[in-house]
């Protein structure tokens, strides 16, 4: 059966019932709201009447961030100049914002540092790791399905330590590790179809094979609990700018397990991370803790705009925003079911709550075309190679007639797109 514009008896007339009154799923959607514990948040960020979907690669703007930007530069830079080093403590930063993460990804203090990008920290967490592996070790396993700067950062780390990388599903990892593994580098939910993978699972059995297991929390931290000190994770690196909403290149973090910090060679040992930065000695001696994570002068306005974001989650826990995420997004899904003529899209994300991650990516033909609609009727999400339209949840400011809204007009767009484009007259084969 298809469903064509040209075919009346198998459409909804779109100008009848694009009314949100008049749609069969839009009554549940405000019920829902009305009934959300999280509703409320949604004013602690700047929206407006667009459908944003794009959380998961850059959360929207807190409105906490502006005043507290304009003040640390008017003031704190403006007037107080160098004085602010300390006197409004820009050099513990890193460490003070680190510890602001903690609690949303499972970490005591002092096991966080805020600084640089998800890339520079991949590579301090994979030199760093190999330097702590077995002396027999003579690989690295890397996620084969690993958001692309991982593998390449990783494939160079390798090169400069003398190891082999081998690429492996992350559902494999468990039968792949051997006592040559020195450690693997997993993404926790894969950026392209929102798979959750294993942490638990993975990293427990990386270490009874004696290796170690490095995180990459870029989709995870902010949108679930991710419980690093509690499953024994070794070492992981998050972004700031996707779930935590620390905004455009926001400062990346580096997470250390207390046991292994003193142990923690720094590939990058920076004065920042220097046991006496101020004695200005030619010879390095690593500071103690999570600090050695450090690498150079923190970048302290990206910094501080991140630490005024991470106030949108004063009173919040990550088990709410978890719960409201698979909420969303088994709503977002039934939504695309009813909305969708049949057959267009194919969820790639898991159903399953335990593998599913807080976006829905589906596959369709003509994805980026399908976007590029969606976005111009207001609905904005994004389009990954070669067939994936993504869309990200946000808890803290998504809302469920949001995502009745985004399904309906992802159904109107795909009437108006017919799957194939109409063939060239007179086209053989
Ligand atoms: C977003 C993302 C990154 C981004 O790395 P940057 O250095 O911040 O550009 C890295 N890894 C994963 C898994 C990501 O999702």
């Amino acid at each position: 059966m298809s469903e064509s514009p040209e075919d009346p008896g198998s459409v909804r007339p779109a100008q009848a019932s694009a009314a949100a009154e008049d749609r069969e799923h839009a009554l549940h959607a405000r019920e829902l709201d009305a009934a959300d514990p999280l509703a409320a948040i949604r004013d602690r960020f700047t929206l407006d009447d667009t459908v944003y979907l794009d959380g998961n690669s850059l959360g929207a703007l807190p409105r906490a961030v502006p005043d507290r930007l304009a003040e640390v530069v008017a003031r704190e830079w403006g007037e107080l100049r160098i004085r602010s080093w300390s006197e409004s403590g820009w050099w513990a930063a890193p460490e003070r914002i680190g510890d602001r993460i903690a609690p949303l990804v499972g970490a005591a203090p002092g096991r966080i540092v805020v600084g640089d990008s998800t890339s520079v920290n991949v590579f301090k967490a994979v030199v760093g790791g190999v330097r702590m592996a077995g002396k027999g070790c003579t690989e690295i396993l890397v996620d084969a399905t690993t958001f692309p700067t991982d593998g390449y950062i990783a494939r160079s780390a390798a090169r400069m330590t003398g190891l082999a990388v081998r690429p492996v599903e992350p559902a494999r990892i468990a039968d792949e590790v051997t006592e040559r593994t020195a450690l693997a580098l997993v993404n926790h939910v894969d950026y392209r179809t929102g798979r959750l993978n294993d942490l638990p699972g993975i990293t427990a059995a990386l270490h009874s094979a004696g290796a170690l297991a490095v995180w990459d929390l870029c989709h995870s931290a902010g949108a679930l609990p991710v419980g690093l000190d509690a499953h024994g994770v070794d070492l992981a690196v998050g972004c700031t700018y996707k779930y935590l909403n620390g905004g455009p290149g926001s400062p990346a973090y580096l997470y250390v397990r207390e046991s292994l910090q003193e142990r923690f060679d720094s590939p990058l040992p920076g004065w920042n991370s220097h046991a006496e930065p101020f004695a200005m000695d030619p010879g390095y001696a690593p500071a103690e803790g999570i600090v050695r994570g450090r690498v150079g002068t923190p970048d302290i306005l990206s910094l501080l705009a991140l630490e005024a974001a991470l106030d949108a989650w004063d009173g919040v826990s990550i088990e709410a925003v978890r719960t409201k995420s698979l909420a969303l997004t088994d709503y977002f899904l039934d939504c695309v079911n009813a909305y969708a003529p049949p057959g267009r899209v194919r969820s790639v994300t898991p159903y399953d709550h335990s593998r599913r991650g807080s976006q829905v990516s589906l596959e369709s033909a003509r994805a980026g075309e399908v976007m590029t609609e969606l976005i111009r009727r207001g609905v904005v999400g994004d389009f990954r190679e070669p067939d994936v339209l993504r869309f990200g949840f946000t808890p803290l400011y998504t809302s469920f007639a949001e995502a009745e809204r985004a399904a309906w007009v992802l159904g109107e767009v795909l009437r108006a797109l017919p799957e194939e484009e109409p063939e060239a007259a007179g086209t053989a084969g």
